[in-house]
């Protein structure tokens, strides 16, 4: 085959496939085969490589993600070459795709089945679950722990040609799957309203199936199904063990991607995971684009908070309640916005302002399972070994500087990182009044803005407390 290229294109072929290899090996099989395997060598004019792939969002992703890589194993195979271009393969013009990025968003909420919003479902209409009208791009919150799972749903919503068919979306509860479900289907609906968009869970679709064989009315449920031009299928784990509505989900499946349309399917982890679905099934549902949620990071978690703090009228809730909630509520984001709301409503219905304090106890319950990991006693010796005393000194009446400021640091930490109460933490520390403690916390808050050295021991403790491996 590479019998007819130029010789040098030749030789860069060989150089290609090693760093195709080391690509493989360093990103590891599922990224790879995502993302750079449809990655072309285009040609190598001087100090350039040009490498190409079919779309333009493969493009931008690949450019802004890994074409430095790319780059760098190509500057080692060829001196010579300084850059990696990446380019959308010539003949493959994407009409519509330049859209994609100023794409109207989908309109505002709309209530759940008005007429208007379903009339051009016509025969759909009964067949799909209702949309969830806060689920929108627009709500929808981007980190870095979901940004390619967000990027690819806007690509499969914003434009008619198929990216990748299906695309399976796969994490944990309450990460935002269903969230990115319905953004796709508002977001088509409200660009194409032409366009027949189902959704449903997949549970709805084994029971309306078991429903249209009791009333022996396959043949229509069949129809309907394939009458969608985007068909979304939420929580597909639902299936796992349900064998013949496997079989009836993989035929569905099988005439919709035959026809061209996208198929969007979520569920709890990956295709290769899913136990109990049928093997034709799995790679059906790999052969696209499997893309994972993972648990929001940090920041993440505190842009969602400060974007959903808004409309809970909560927004000027301060920082440190902020970043608490964010630090506290690391398992996934419908906690993070029960915890918000919880707060929300005490602060409505009593009045008064959010403090550190009130959030604390008003989330008492959620915050005990988190207490479990960071004792005051763990923060003691951790504050002990890193200032070199011996954690008992923290709890003594010794009031020589070399204590005093470990023993207040430790104290802001117990406030910061546990839910316990002012009068709590002084008992833990030698049977000390709460105000000693408040006094503490004070002056750790009053001092770390001055003091680097202070703040870095203080973020320090606090981050290698937090991580359980460390
Ligand atoms: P899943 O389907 O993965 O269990 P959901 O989509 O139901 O999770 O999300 C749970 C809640 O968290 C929803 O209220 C959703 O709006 C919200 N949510 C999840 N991720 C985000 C995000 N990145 N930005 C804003 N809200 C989010
Ligand atoms: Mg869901």
């Amino acid at each position: 085959m590479t019998d007819s290229l130029p010789p040098q294109a030749q030789d860069g072929h060989d150089a290609w496939e090693r760093i195709r290899a080391r690509l493989r090996a360093e990103l590891g099989e599922a990224t790879f085969a995502s993302w750079l395997a449809p990655l072309d060598l285009v040609e190598i004019d001087g100090d350039q490589v040009t490498l190409g792939v079919g779309t333009r969002f493969l493009r931008d992703w690949i450019a802004s993600h890994y074409a430095h890589r790319i780059a760098a194993l190509w500057a080692a195979e060829r001196p010579q070459i300084q850059s990696a271009r990446i380019a959308i393969h010539a003949g493959q013009p994407l009409a519509g795709e330049d859209e994609l990025h100023t794409a109207s968003q989908p309109p505002p909420a709309r209530p759940r089945g008005s007429a208007g919003a379903r009339a051009h479902d016509g025969v759909l209409a009964d067949l799909g679950s209702p949309l969830n009208g806060r689920f929108t791009f627009r709500e929808f919150v981007v980190g870095e722990t979901n940004e390619l799972a967000h990027a690819a749903a806007q690509q499969v919503a914003g434009i008619d040609h198929l990216p990748f068919n299906p695309l399976y979306l796969y994490g944990g509860v309450g990460l935002g799957k269903t969230h990115l479900l319905h953004a796709i289907a508002w977001c088509i609906r409200g660009r194409e309203p032409g366009r027949r968009v189902l959704y449903l869970s997949a549970e709805r679709f084994m029971y309306q199936f078991i429903q249209a064989i009791r009333q022996k009315d396959t043949v229509a449920f069949k129809e309907r199904l394939r009458s969608a031009d985007v068909l979304l299928i939420d929580d597909i784990q639902f299936i796992c063990d349900k064998e013949s509505t496997q079989e009836e989900f993989l035929h569905t499946l099988n005439a919709l991607l035959d026809h061209r349309c996208q198929v969007v399917v979520s569920g709890d982890r990956s295709p290769s995971r899913l136990d109990g679905m049928e093997e034709r099934l799995k790679s059906r549902l790999a052969g696209g684009l499997a893309v994972d949620i993972m648990p929001a990071n940090y920041v993440l978690r505190l842009g969602i908070l400060r974007e959903k703090a808004g409309p809970l009228g909560i927004a000027d809730a301060p920082r440190e309640v902020m970043e608490f909630l964010a630090r506290q509520i690391t398992s996934n984001v419908r906690e993070l916005e029960m915890a918000l709301h919880r707060i929300a409503a005490h602060a409505a219905l009593l009045g008064g302002a959010i403090t550190l304090e009130t959030t604390q106890s008003v989330l008492r319950d959620v915050l005990i399972a988190k207490e479990r990991r960071i004792t005051i006693e763990e923060i003691q010796r951790r504050v002990a070994a890193h200032y070199n005393i011996n954690p008992a000194e923290l709890s003594s009446s010794r009031r020589a500087q070399v204590v005093v400021r470990p023993r207040h640091v430790a104290m802001y930490l117990a406030k910061q990182l546990t839910s316990r109460s002012l009068p709590e933490i002084g008992r833990k520390f030698g049977k000390r009044d709460h105000t000693t403690v408040m006094y503490a916390i004070r002056r750790i808050e009053e001092l770390r803005p001055k003091d680097p050295a202070l703040d870095e021991d203080v973020e320090q403790l606090r981050r290698s407390l937090e991580d359980p491996n460390d």
